[in-house]
């Protein structure tokens, strides 16, 4: 079982429950529970001590069958081949969901960025680039940051592929500094679509924002950013924590404050706006909303009874193990899934390759009216979904991305 196991059984039991309600044809099952193509690398790196390290890289394009490959590049001690597959795997999900004309694709390094100096993650994101450097490319294959890469590593990420191909290239990545042809709104876009789905399953479920309690797992780029947005909407952070500890206030976190404290000292620990939280008691409190936006098997079958909240909106990839889905569907608790509810940060890489491909760039206003427009329709569709088949959610949004894949495989054929 996937409970403390892999990660890529976790999303394919998600899978099943959809494809078995959806009757799937044998076939397509197999296509789909396949990753295409998983790419292996060694990366041979000069340390700033002299001596040559080598770090294993991955690539896996999970399923190209709606357009290039799509996903980020995770810099972990703890990546594993798996891990990639089944992020892929959700990517090529996520894209259905928000009908992007793209699949699903992961990166990753096993590697420790934060004992590396800037000159050995240069030139390890260099030597990765030039790796994989055939799979890649704005029809192929697009990467983006994911945790530990930022819009650094995607400038030598693309200047790399562009000295490859003897000219430069915008849309070979997105997440890329503004200057460089990057979009505006992309660093919010996640923690924007977190706030819009919140918004919309609460309406859904007969509450507003407005005074809404909210729990927050992880305060970097999507759970600051959702939260802050969320406390403009007159919503109530009471609680947040992160890989150092927490903090706990019942009358609201001033989220502007919370944030300059961890841009200064990395974390939410110390911050006096509040009483210190055990990270273990987040998941307890009384709350309305609760946000995981920091990594996979968070919520278990060990702790999901002690939820409290009525909505949970998966701002991270992963956070809640099978046996515990089931466990707070049956307790009546509304789980927004990873593949729709995080969906805004990809909506925007493809907003980001749309502009770097026409060479024309959109105002900030447009990028988020754009962003809602799509969040708001993939939302609605997936609750008719859930209403049409009497399931929940997240079977939903499998149910939409599966249909949408497959229809599209079946038109295409097959090529022997
Ligand atoms: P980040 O590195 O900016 O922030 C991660 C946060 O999680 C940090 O506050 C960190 O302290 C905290 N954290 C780490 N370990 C923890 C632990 N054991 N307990 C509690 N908190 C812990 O990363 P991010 O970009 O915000 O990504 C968070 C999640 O969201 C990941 O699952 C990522 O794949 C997913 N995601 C990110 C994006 C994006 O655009 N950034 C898009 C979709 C999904």
């Amino acid at each position: 079982m996937a409970e403390h196991g892999s990660v890529f059984n976790a999303m394919l039991q998600e899978f099943e429950g959809a494809a078995n309600i959806l009757n799937l044809d044998k076939g397509l099952w197999k296509m789909l529970t396949h990753p295409k193509r998983q790419i292996i690398v060694s990366c041979p790196v000069q340390m700033d001590n002299g001596e040559i390290e080598v770090f294993t890289g991955y690539r896996v394009q999970y399923n190209v069958t709606l357009g290039p490959a799509k996903g980020g590049i995770r810099y972990h001690p703890g990546v594993t081949l798996d891990e990639v597959t089944a992020l892929a795997a959700w990517m090529t999900w996520k894209c259905a969901v928000a009908q992007l004309p793209f699949g699903g694709g992961k990166g990753g390094v096993i590697c420790d960025p934060t004992k590396m100096s800037r000159r050995e993650l240069e030139a390890l994101t260099r030597r990765y680039t030039a790796e994989i450097i055939d799979a890649i490319g704005p029809d192929k294959d697009v990467p983006a940051p994911d945790v530990n890469t930022n819009e650094q590593v995607m400038a030598w990420f693309s200047d790399t592929y562009s000295m490859h191909v003897g000219h430069t290239s915008t849309s070979v990545v997105t997440g890329k500094p503004i200057e460089m042809g990057g979009s505006l709104g992309r660093r919010e876009a996640t923690g924007r679509g977190v706030m819009i789905v919140a918004r919309e399953s609460a309406q859904h479920l007969g509450f507003s924002l407005k005074g809404a309690t909210v729990a927050v797992q992880g305060f970097g780029n999507v759970g600051g950013i959702a939260a802050s947005l969320l406390a403009e909407q007159g919503a109530i952070i009471v609680g947040v924590t992160d890989w150092k500890g927490g903090v706990h206030n019942p009358k609201g976190l001033d989220t502007k404050a919370l944030l300059a404290h961890v841009a200064q000292h990395k974390t939410v620990a110390g911050f006096t706006g509040g009483d210190a939280l055990d990270p273990d008691a987040l998941f307890g409190l009384p709350v309305d909303i609760l946000i995981p936006a920091a990594l996979e098997n968070q919520i278990t079958e060990a702790n999901a009874g002690q939820i409290k909240a009525r909505l949970v909106v998966e701002g991270a990839n992963g956070p809640t193990t099978p046996a515990a889905n089931r466990l707070l569907h049956e307790r009546g608790v509304f789980v927004v899934p990873d593949i729709l509810a995080n969906g805004g940060g990809v909506t925007v890489s493809y907003f980001e390759w749309v502009q770097d491909r026409h060479g024309y760039f959109w105002t900030e206003r447009e990028v988020n009216e754009r962003l809602e427009a799509k969040i708001v329709q993939a939302f609605d569709v997936v609750l008719q979904t859930a209403r049409r088949y009497k399931v929940d959610m997240r079977t939903a949004a499998y149910i939409v991305a599966i249909n949408r894949v497959a229809t599209v495989t079946k038109m295409r054929g097959m090529y022997a």
